[in-house]
């Protein structure tokens, strides 16, 4: 891990929905065009501005992947709106 990894925050869970929608409004931070980090697209279920719609949820189970432009190094957040679990960490979802 480099630098701008160790610095990230991450969600061991998420408490509320609201939360989570602060966890995306970071991941949409790290990953704007001059932050560390992109979005894996192909492993991600939707664009970050479309996890809510005025219909709700995108999805039940959302999934959002992001790379370090430095190093490599892999972050996952994972949403089960349904159940009302989630979080955002190092590496793949499980
Ligand atoms: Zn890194």
């Amino acid at each position: 891990m480099c630098d701008s990894c160790k610095g990230i925050n991450t969600w061991r869970k998420f408490d509320t929905p609201d939360d989570y929608m602060n966890c995306i409004a970071y991941i949409s931070q790290l990953t704007a065009d001059d932050g560390d980090f992109e979005l894996v697209k192909e492993e991600s279920t939707c664009p970050l501005d479309k996890v809510k719609t005025e219909n709700g949820w995108a999805d039940e189970i959302m999934i959002h992947t992001i790379r370090c432009r430095n190093c490599g190094q892999v972050f996952t957040c994972v949403v089960n709106t349904w159940r009302g679990s989630g979080h955002f960490g190092k590496g793949r979802s499980r």
